[in-house]
């Protein structure tokens, strides 16, 4: 089977068409992967900043059909098109059945504990538990989100992370209300997702922050009523919020000067969501003063405190009803052989997100 291998931190992935795939066992499915989109956090995978065992096939935003059912499968069969989901909720643990199936760790992440993959005799791990970059992959059946037909694979893979985040973090993490001020610092495949968020929640102002001029250019075909650089961003917080800050400021880089500014950016009383996967090591300092002061809730957002079982249809059906944007998403398509260039493009701030194309 083809596919995109990382075999040390530092590396580009190596594409390979030795990779040996086993199963699927008892409660899990086999995978064809029609489609995968390049996240972010594949590159942090990539160059260290989100531990991974290695060596490892990374992707994480995938969707394809699945090819086999394992033993005691029996809400999906041959045939269905599915979303993979890199969390998959157990169902029935605690956190489950608490309503944050999001933060279910019963199963792993997919099958990350029990590699199913190997190259020449070595054990390779499923990247974030899901190893999208790669013609077939094997996840546990709760992972595998089944969806109509109709729904083009390109635009569901996106739906697997940066959208479901993205949009998640705004209507379920942050739960934005209609008229609201929001600010989002990075421009990327979650962060315009953020942007088409916060405009379905119907937020009054919506101000985009970004390096890259191209990113603030999408940012407003997306939804942003106000896009600049950092060094624009007092002067239109000045302007937008009379210098209070926003009611809610969403952090979608994953750095400790990002997260800070989105805190200062907050309004007392406000909100600030960290989206952004930053780094075990890295310290954000806040005065103790300032936590209790300025009254503002502080939430991190991981995969937007989604329910994917539910809340993979709620997107599909803003996407049919033509409130939420994916086919824009799309900057770049590529076949696997592409990987590598695929993330040149994202370092180098040239696309929304690139989908790779495996079958
Ligand atoms: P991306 O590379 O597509 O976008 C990041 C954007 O931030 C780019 O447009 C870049 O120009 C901009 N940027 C970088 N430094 C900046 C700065 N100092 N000021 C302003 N803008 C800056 O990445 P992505 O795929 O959108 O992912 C964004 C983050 O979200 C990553 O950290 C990723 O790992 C994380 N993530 C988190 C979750 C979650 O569950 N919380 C899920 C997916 C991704
Ligand atoms: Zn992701």
């Amino acid at each position: 089977m083809r596919g995109a291998v990382l075999r040390s931190l530092g590396d580009t992935l190596e594409v390979r068409d030795d990779l040996e795939l086993e199963g699927p066992g008892p409660g899990e499915v086999r995978i064809r992967i029609a489609a995968s989109g390049v996240c972010h956090s594949d590159l942090s995978l990539m160059d260290g900043t989100l531990p991974h065992p290695l060596p490892c096939v990374p992707g994480h935003e995938g969707a394809g059909t699945v090819v086999a059912v394992g033993a005691g499968v029996t809400d999906l069969a041959e045939g269905d098109h599915v979303i993979i989901s890199w969390v998959p909720p157990c169902g029935r643990c605690a956190t489950c059945l608490g309503g944050q199936p999001n933060l279910c760790t019963a199963l792993g992440l997919g099958s990350m504990p029990a590699p199913h993959l190997k190259l020449a005799d070595q054990m390779v791990f499923a990247g974030i538990g899901t190893a999208t970059f790669a013609e077939e992959t094997v996840v546990s059946a709760s992972a595998a989100i089944k969806i109509p037909d109709d729904v083009p694979f390109d635009v569901a893979s996106l739906i697997g992370c940066g959208v479901m985040t993205g949009v998640g973090a705004v209507i379920n993490t942050a739960k934005v209300r209609p008229g609201s001020s929001v600010v989002v610092f990075g421009c990327g495949g979650v962060g315009i997702n953020v942007i088409q968020g916060a405009k379905i929640a119907g937020a009054a102002e919506i101000v985009a922050v970004d390096l890259v001029d191209k990113k603030l250019d999408w940012a407003r075909q997306f939804g942003a009523t106000h896009a600049v650089t950092p060094d624009k961003l007092s002067a239109t917080m000045a302007e937008v919020t009379g210098g209070l800050g926003a009611d809610y400021a969403f952090e979608v880089i994953g750095r400790p000067e990002t997260i800070r500014s989105a805190w200062d950016a907050t309004r007392r009383g406000g909100t600030t969501v960290v989206v952004g996967a930053g780094r075990m090591d890295a310290q954000v300092s806040f005065s103790a003063f300032e936590l209790f002061y300025s009254e503002k809730a502080l939430l991190g957002s991981v995969y937007g405190s989604a329910d994917v079982r539910t809340d993979f249809h709620r997107l599909l059906r803003l996407w049919r009803s033509g409130q939420l944007d994916l086919e824009g998403l799309i900057s770049r398509r590529c076949g696997i052989d592409g990987i590598n260039e695929a993330f040149d493009a994202m370092k180098n701030g040239e696309v929304i997100r690139t989908v790779i194309e495996l079958a």
